[in-house]
């Protein structure tokens, strides 16, 4: 019925559904040898304070495909998660992030903390705190070496459970973040009454900075986290003129290409101070 003449405009749309279906399935299952055929990475993504100090940095997924090259988490990281394999591969994340602290401050040249992505359905697991705990005493870890994100996502369910969760970890020496802030559905009462350490600042709304409307948002956000004590990390820093602006606000840490682009482990820690900080002292 879909190739009825009048229906055109439907036939197309449900081919394209079939396409994105076909190739959602070929990406699952994939994927699902991607960490035993070690097709995985991590790169790492510089995150500076006021000063222009390196003071963490965000563990980047990367999935390296021998036929189709790169793929892009934009891409299967949401496959990941419809199909359930964000499990296994935020443990394998989490893993890889270990080792990678070990072996670099075993170098001699130890990395700031890392802020790790968790999936809501990885960190709604029952024994999320047990096993996250297990992992970094065998790798000779300490909490406060690790950064939580977690998007709104992982607030929507049980909001005591969380809270409670989230209690542990903050106990143990966790900081927790909500990542891409602003772009959820939650609603803005768990800010007060979840143990949080920060909120990063989606990169859409740095991106509208400059803008009349685009700053206020911003500058209400600022204000709004500094009130309640969390600190403001923005995200997608591209220009100049948004990190000025971010700085007038007195936000607290900047991430974005402006700054450094995701990297692996070995150039991060050569990266003590953001570009713009070098320069500053360069002309001083
Ligand atoms: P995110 O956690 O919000 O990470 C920030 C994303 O913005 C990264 O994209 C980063 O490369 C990109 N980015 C950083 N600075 C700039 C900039 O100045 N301009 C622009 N246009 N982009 C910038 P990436 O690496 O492609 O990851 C996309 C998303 O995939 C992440 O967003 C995160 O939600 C998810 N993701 C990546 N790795 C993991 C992982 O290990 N576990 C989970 N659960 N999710 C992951
Ligand atoms: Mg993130
Ligand atoms: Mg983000
Ligand atoms: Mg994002």
């Amino acid at each position: 019925a879909a190739k009825d003449g009048g229906r055109n405009g439907c036939a197309l749309y449900s081919d394209e559904l079939e396409d994105k279906a076909t190739e959602n399935l070929w990406l699952q299952n994939e994927l699902r040898h991607a960490i035993e055929r070690e097709q995985l990475s991590l790169v790492f993504q510089p995150i500076f304070n006021h000063d222009g100090e390196l003071v963490c940095c965000e563990a980047l997924c990367r999935w390296h495909h021998p036929e189709r090259g790169p793929i892009s988490p934009a891409q299967f990281i949401p496959v990941a998660e419809d199909s359930g394999l964000i499990i296994g591969i935020g443990q394998w994340v989490l893993l890889e992030v270990c080792r990678t602290l070990k072996a670099m401050s075993e170098k001699g040249t130890p990395m700031p903390a890392v802020a790790v992505n968790i999936s809501a359905r990885h960190f709604n697991q029952i024994d999320f705190v047990e096993r996250l705990l297990a992992l970094l005493k065998a790798h000779q870890v300490s909490p406060a070496q690790i950064e939580l994100e977690l998007t709104e996502y992982a607030l929507l369910s049980n909001l005591n459970a969380i809270s409670e969760r989230m209690q542990r970890l903050r106990s143990a020496g966790f900081s927790i973040a909500i990542d891409d802030f602003g772009t959820g559905y939650s609603s803005l009462s768990y800010l007060q009454s979840l143990p949080l350490s920060r909120l990063k600042l989606d990169a859409a709304f740095v991106g509208r900075i400059g803008t009349e409307a685009g700053n206020a948002i911003v500058r209400a956000i600022v204000d709004m986290a500094h009130s309640l004590m969390l600190k403001v990390v923005a995200e997608g820093v591209e220009t100049e003129a948004q990190q000025a602006y971010l700085s007038s606000l007195e936000c607290d840490f900047f991430q974005g290409y402006l700054l450094g682009k995701p990297m692996p482990a070995s150039e991060l820690v050569a990266r003590r101070i953001a570009p713009s900080a070098q320069s500053a002292s360069r002309r001083s």
